[in-house]
């Protein structure tokens, strides 16, 4: 591991001169592993001056070979695969297995990216008028930038930056403070894998060097993942300074469980996506909805999940890692004391957690509460930690005004036998990702991220043909050539003649 991290500035890796540093630990242990720097505001700003010089060479780069570089990219990445889950795994505390499934689902993005040049296709119209034709180009921006969390240190980076810059763009990543080893080794492998000197450039800090980047007037379009407090700050910021935002933000997804649902499949679907990475997943699913005669199978959950627990990385009976932080471990705790206070009935309490071996690390087992009800705050909050709600209701109209009236709309799914339920489910509840039988429907990349409500503030969601409309302009062309004199003389009108 490296002792410092360093920035990438116009093709260059340099330490920076800062004098601000923060230590990235690992979760199992506090040991600190390396020390990122808060980049000063002439380091930010000789970012953003490399990728604005940039721009000017990389946008006249023919698609064709934007889309190569992306090849070569995906192939690197995957060639490098578990050596990248390693880094993650070592700074984040997931599991090796999970920490693989983040660089895996960031490689897709990147497969994605390589078909840029269908994604970038306009339209046409031929005579829009008489010997009039109109079509559209969809062109690159200038000069991107991305802030991204600590949760999905590969994945996160990797939503952003190969698709703005297969479209032409530039970039800035600023990733997370906590585990930015991870996004170092991904631009080390993007620049081997030929990315032009400035294209890419990363930044290291928090908010001064977020502030630095929404108010660069050079900066055009932000993309950013976290949390709602940031997001919000974020978005009226960089709206503010009139540039184009997209801000996906937290959640508290909910699954709905029938009584017709195959029980095996709702009690080991739960424990994967209510526990899986601590809970520091913003798919999670943190509320569980039992429908009816359902309510009869809280205590198999109870059993399914009392036989999982967390540890670490490189430990193969590990079912999960550390919280990221201390701070992090220690509010989930402050949730779990709360919800106890409120009335709900803590049936599994993973509040005294210990891992043999790791006794400093930031654990947390399995937690599960009952009869809990909207007004509580272990409802109100995303906790991000291995805490699952169960709330109980009498009928899919009952689950889905639950769902409909929380300001979330991140993600949540369904688990039932019956085609009915699901489709009117799909079809009536106000959140932008859906599952029916699949308990964390993260879409693949050609798709887009699509969280509703309190969950992103925007209107262009992550990758997918809608990432692509995010880093692009359209440019409309109107033409006609003259092989004849046009009657009548001057057009005085707005119609086309
Ligand atoms: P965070 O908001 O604390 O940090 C995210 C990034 O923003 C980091 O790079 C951080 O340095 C920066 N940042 C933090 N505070 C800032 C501020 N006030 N101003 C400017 N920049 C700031 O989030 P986190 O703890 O790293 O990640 C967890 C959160 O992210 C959860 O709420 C989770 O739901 C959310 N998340 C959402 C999605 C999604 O797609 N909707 C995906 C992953 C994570």
């Amino acid at each position: 591991m490296r002792k410092t991290v360093p920035l990438y500035i116009n093709g260059e890796w340099v330490e920076s001169e800062s004098t601000r540093f923060i230590p990235v630990t690992d979760p199992a242990t506090q040991e600190v592993i390396s020390q990122v720097p808060c980049a000063t505001a002439d380091e930010v700003e000789r970012a953003v001056a490399a990728a604005a010089a940039a721009f000017t060479e990389w946008k006249e780069v023919a698609v064709p070979e934007r889309a190569r570089l992306m090849l070569r990219y995906q192939h690197l990445l995957k060639a490098h695969h578990d050596e990248l889950a390693e880094i993650l795994s070592r700074e984040t505390g997931k599991t090796f297995e999970d920490a693989k499934g983040d660089v895996w689902r960031g490689i897709e993005v990147v497969e994605h990216a390589c078909n840029i040049a269908s994604l970038l296709m306009g339209e046409t119209v031929e005579n829009v008028a008489r010997t009039i034709d109109c079509y559209s180009y969809t062109q690159p921006l200038g000069v991107c930038a991305g802030i991204t969390p600590f949760n999905f240190p590969a994945m996160i980076p990797l939503w952003m930056f190969p698709l703005a810059i297969a479209c032409g763009n530039t970039f800035v990543l600023k990733p997370s403070e906590q585990d930015p080893l991870t996004p170092t080794r991904l631009a080390e492998l993007f620049e081997e894998a030929g990315a032009p000197k400035g294209v890419l450039q990363v930044v290291h800090g928090n908010r001064e060097q977020v502030d630095n980047l929404l108010t660069h007037p050079q900066v055009k379009a932000i993309s950013f993942v976290g949390s709602v407090a940031a997001g919000e700050h974020i978005y009226r910021t960089g709206t503010h300074h009139l540039k184009r935002v997209q801000c996906m933000v937290g959640a508290k997804n909910h699954m709905v469980v029938m009584p017709d649902a195959n029980k095996q499949q709702v009690i080991n679907n739960l424990v994967g996506a209510g526990f899986g990475a601590a809970g520091q997943r913003c798919m999670a699913i943190s509320v569980v909805v039992m429908v009816g005669e359902a309510q009869a199978w809280i205590d198999d959950l109870k059993q399914a999940a009392q036989t999982i627990r967390p540890g670490a990385w490189d430990d193969p009976q590990a079912a999960y890692g550390p919280q990221i932080n201390p701070q992090a471990r220690d509010r989930i705790l402050s949730f779990i004391e709360k919800g106890k206070q409120e009335g709900a009935n803590c049936v599994l309490d993973g509040s005294h957690c210990a891992v043999e071996g790791y006794p400093d690390g930031n654990w947390v087992g399995p937690t599960l509460f009952t009869d809990v009800t909207p007004a509580m705050e272990i409802y109100r909050n995303e906790i991000f930690g291995p805490v699952l709600c169960v709330v109980n209701v009498d009928s899919l109209d009952e689950a889905l005004a639950l769902i409909n009236d929380n300001p979330m709309g991140n993600g949540t799914s369904l688990f039932t036998a019956c085609g009915a339920a699901a489709r009117k489910f799909q079809h009536e509840v106000l959140v932008g990702q859906v599952g029916i039988n699949v308990p964390v429907p993260v879409p693949l990349p050609f798709f887009s991220f699509t969280g509703w409500r309190g969950s992103f503030f925007g209107d262009q969601h992550a990758y997918g043909k809608q990432a692509v409309r995010f880093y692009t302009e359209t440019k409309t062309v109107t033409a006609r050539w003259f092989d004849e004199d046009i009657p009548g003389g001057p057009n005085m009108t707005i119609n086309l003649r």
